[in-house]
């Protein structure tokens, strides 16, 4: 029991326990059981087959990336795959349904027992993944077209979904909020869904109860049903907490239910009391065999799975880097492949400054992510590499990298052309003391009479009589033989 985490009554305190379902499309180019496009955002009803529109006597075929999506998604949260899962009817009538039943895996999912981490300003958390099971979105209704009719859309019908069911592990909506943030970073880099929850193709379901500090058995949940944001997620389950928290103070019991959360008014309301596995009446599929997959099939898939945000953390951190900074360059996997790029030619801790402070900035001020960044990975590293060979000072460097920003061009060809290349040959630079020094003969005398500050004063007039290109070591080293 975490102390952070409990919320204080009106008679002592409560700890919230939550349980999250997260559904995730599945990225794949056709839907679960058709060949129709699984596109977002395309005309409604463009994207219909027989079989997404229920025709009698269509059959499905499964699609078998769906599967190896599936298998990816619970080998990167160290997961059990079950080479034997099966397809399961979920019956129930709606509008936008038109089978009347949903195709999902019920007793037998296709993944069991995985984990995600958490970090917590108290420590890491273990949170239970119980499952991963298959399924099929529903079409959608759409209510604010007419004020007298409804219409339906069935382009995400059918569409592959992997649901993603937590154990009651999570106490607090922060501890929740991580986990989904968590959970989208590995399906981004896995590939298999994009973790948009603004365009739905990651919704998640919140499962509440609260206990009394310190006791055992959970109380009676709610399911909070289809949170589109992090920050709705966090402010339902708060909500709904404090509803529980101060109802079962007041004497009065909690009915368990699903609920909708009215992102206006901030409040969550039932919308249908408690329904049951045994309601939807479950049974296998008889158009579809139980799925068997080989262990090669899926060794296959483990060999291919890329580097995750977990492993690559803990190489950067390997590498010399601080954690704020292993953090940032793995919070997205693009900055992470850019990062990869860049640092393999280069020192670790100036790849990273020159990525997270130098371009970041650049492209903040412009309004741009790393994903249309004017400036490539290899050109930056490009920049970095005429650094650490002393063509150019970080100084120059950083103007240059305004001109790659502006134009797109390499570093050397702006180099080149703009004849900035660092100043290294002594006597070039030793020409350019002596002219500093007799332009300035009260200084040197005053130096010359004790005053030895005033070499910081010789440098700086020494790189601007270069245009910054001289090469800082080498002026030090010279002004001193020449000074002292
Ligand atoms: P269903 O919603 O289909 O009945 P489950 O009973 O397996 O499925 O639970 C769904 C989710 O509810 C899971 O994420 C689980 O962790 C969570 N859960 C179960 N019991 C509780 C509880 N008492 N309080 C909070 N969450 C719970
Ligand atoms: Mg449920």
């Amino acid at each position: 029991m975490q102390k952070e985490n409990l919320i204080q009554g009106k008679t002592g305190e409560w700890e919230i326990v939550i349980g999250l379902e997260v559904h995730a499309q599945i990225k794949t180019n056709s839907k679960l059981f058709s060949g129709s496009e699984a596109s977002f955002g395309a005309e409604p009803n463009t994207q219909v087959s027989f079989v997404d529109a229920a025709m009698p006597g269509m059959l499905p075929v499964l699609n078998i990336k769906a599967i190896e999506q599936g298998v990816k998604t619970g080998l990167a949260i160290n997961a059990i795959i079950n080479e034997r899962s099966v397809f399961d009817r979920k019956n129930y009538f709606y509008a936008d349904l038109p089978q009347g039943y949903q195709i999902s895996q019920f007793k037998f999912p296709l993944v069991s027992e995985g984990e995600i981490k958490i970090k917590m300003p108290y420590g890491e958390r273990v949170i239970g993944v119980e499952r991963i099971h298959i399924e099929q979105d529903a079409g959608k209704s759409i209510h604010d077209q007419s004020p007298t009719e409804s219409f339906i859309d069935l382009n995400r019908s059918g569409v592959g979904l992997m649901e993603i069911v937590s154990k009651p592990d999570l106490r607090s909506a922060e501890e929740a909020g991580e986990y989904v943030k968590n959970l989208q970073q590995i399906l981004r880099y896995v590939g298999s869904c994009d973790g948009d929850m603004e365009k739905g193709s990651m919704r998640c379901d919140a499962n509440v109860s609260v206990r009394r500090a310190g006791t055992e058995p959970f109380g009676t949940r709610n399911e909070i049903k289809n949170l589109n944001s992090i920050r709705f997620i966090i402010q339902a389950i708060n909500y709904e907490a404090k509803r529980q928290v101060e109802l079962l103070e007041s004497g009065g019991a909690v009915e368990q239910a699903t609920r909708l959360f009215d992102t206006a008014s901030g409040v969550t309301r039932v919308m249908r009391t408690k329904e049951d596995a045994h309601d939807y009446r479950y049974f296998p599929d008889p158009d579809l065999y139980p799925l068997v997959i080989e262990r090669s099939f899926i060794d296959d898939l483990k060999s291919k799975l890329p580097e995750l945000p977990e492993q690559k953390r803990q190489r950067y951190l390997s590498a010399g880097l601080s954690e704020y900074d292993a953090e940032v360059l793995t919070s997205e996997k693009e900055i992470a492949d850019f990062y990869d790029v860049v640092a393999n030619d280069n020192d670790p801790k100036l790849a990273s400054n020159w990525l997270t402070a130098e371009l970041f900035g650049r492209l903040n001020k412009a309004s741009k992510t790393i994903n249309d960044s004017p400036v490539s990975a290899q050109n930056l590293s490009g920049l970095l590499k005429l650094i650490s060979t002393n063509e150019i000072s970080g100084k120059i460097a950083k103007d240059v990298l305004d001109i790659m920003f502006e134009t797109g061009k390499p570093a050397d060809v702006i180099v080149a052309e703009k004849g900035l290349k660092q100043v290294s040959d002594t006597s070039a630079i030793e020409k350019i003391i002596d002219e500093v020094l007799t332009a300035n003969p009260s200084e040197f005398s005053e130096y010359k009479a004790g005053k030895v500050k005033l070499f910081a004063f010789f440098v700086g007039q020494v790189m601007k009589a270069s245009k910054g290109q001289a090469n800082p070591a080498i002026v030090n080293e010279l002004l001193k033989k020449k000074l002292d």
